[in-house]
């Protein structure tokens, strides 16, 4: 095999396989093992696209892991306002937040745990419908486990005890200074020197440390952690930082244009008399669970409708070709918001997967 990039690669393949006539089953299985991988690595439901659906109430109830669908609902639902905010504003501005894990978060998003917030954040980045901008700030972590929640606590600059505490210093107008406990007179201030208790003014602060018994003007800040109880410091401990998330003019353009033709499809099916359910999930005979756009039923009929969204298309088609063997399906179609090219429209024609690209909208 001569030396070449990834396009060249995928036409020698094919060539090869078409050579020795063992096309899909081979490359299914290759494929399999490979989405198996991906599927593992990331459960979440694929790009749900705007607007919704039609459809399915019945089959909704009956099916497994019903929760963890209603959490990729509430993920979808989360991910389509979160856009929305991002549209309008071009930007995500995150915020610290006190006693939480995560440190700080990002209130324009809502109705999703904290950590499925920054999932979703990642994959909006990972689909290239925002990027990553400048730092906001950065909060202390602890550098076993991460996490941002902790309780501050003073130590001793020279021996590093926790057994510190620290000592008022006061001043009179008539000039005498001295420690709180010289001041203090059954429970009140007053002037050892003259009796007085008036103008009497905190002066200075220092710290006494019981084990080494010294007294200093300055205390390390140590942190105990809220999660998994380690203790850190300045020095070691992990910065988490927060930036700004900016949205991408270009990748909204994309995601648009399938999300259009994604609706052209699903009406001009529907007025078919197809039913449709958008989102949709497909269980395989492996049991694998399949994630689609959108499917359309009618009869036996089943079609099943992806997209290429923030994906390389040979990828996709990879996936899509082990869910086309895995399910009996009479149609499976993938939406594109870039122009295919001839390696992928003969990779995706072997498959038995049609294309619609923004040339045929
Ligand atoms: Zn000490
Ligand atoms: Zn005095
Ligand atoms: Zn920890």
């Amino acid at each position: 095999m001569p030396p070449m990039d990834f396009q060249g690669f995928i036409e020698w393949l094919i060539q090869v396989f078409q050579r020795i006539e063992i096309l899909v089953p081979t490359l299914a299985g290759v494929a399999f093992i490979a989405f198996l991988g991906i599927r593992y690595r990331n459960r979440r439901r694929d790009l749900a696209l705007e607007e919704v659906q039609v459809v399915g109430e019945e089959e909704k109830t009956s099916r497994p892991a019903e929760k963890a669908l209603e959490e990729e609902d509430e993920f979808s639902e989360a991910r389509m306002r979160t856009l929305e905010a991002l549209k309008v504003r071009g930007t995500l501005k995150p915020m610290p937040l006190a006693a939480s894990k995560e440190g700080g978060h990002y209130p324009d998003i809502v109705g999703i745990s904290l950590s499925k917030a920054e999932d979703l954040i990642r994959d909006l980045v990972k689909k290239g419908l925002a990027f990553e901008g400048e730092v906001e700030f950065s909060v202390a972590a602890c550098p076993l486990c991460g996490s941002c929640s902790q309780v501050a606590l003073i130590s001793c600059k020279n021996c590093g005890s926790f057994r510190v505490h620290e000592v008022k210093y006061y001043r009179h107008t008539c000039g005498y200074v001295g420690a709180e406990s010289n001041f203090l007179t059954e429970g009140k201030l007053r002037c050892p020197q003259c009796k007085s208790s008036e103008g009497i003014e905190l002066y200075y602060k220092r710290y006494y440390c019981q084990d080494c018994k010294t007294e200093s003007d300055e205390v390390n800040i140590a942190f105990k952690c809220g999660s998994c109880g380690s203790f850190y410091d300045e020095s070691n401990m992990m910065l988490k930082q927060f930036k700004k998330i900016e949205l991408s003019r270009e990748g909204l353009e994309e995601y648009e244009k399938i999300n259009r033709a994604l609706s052209t499809q699903i009406q001009r099916l529907s007025a078919q008399g197809y039913t449709i359910e958008r989102p949709a999930t497909l269980v395989g005979e492996s049991g694998v669970t399949h994630s689609f756009e959108a499917v359309a039923r009618r009869g036996d009929e089943v079609i099943a409708i992806a997209s290429a969204f923030g994906e390389p298309l040979t990828q996709v088609l990879f996936k899509l070709g082990v869910a086309k063997t895995d399910l009996k399906l009479s149609r499976l179609i993938v939406i594109t918001g870039k122009p295919s090219s001839p390696a992928e429209r003969e990779f995706a024609r072997s498959l038995g997967i049609e294309i619609i690209e923004p040339s045929h909208l």
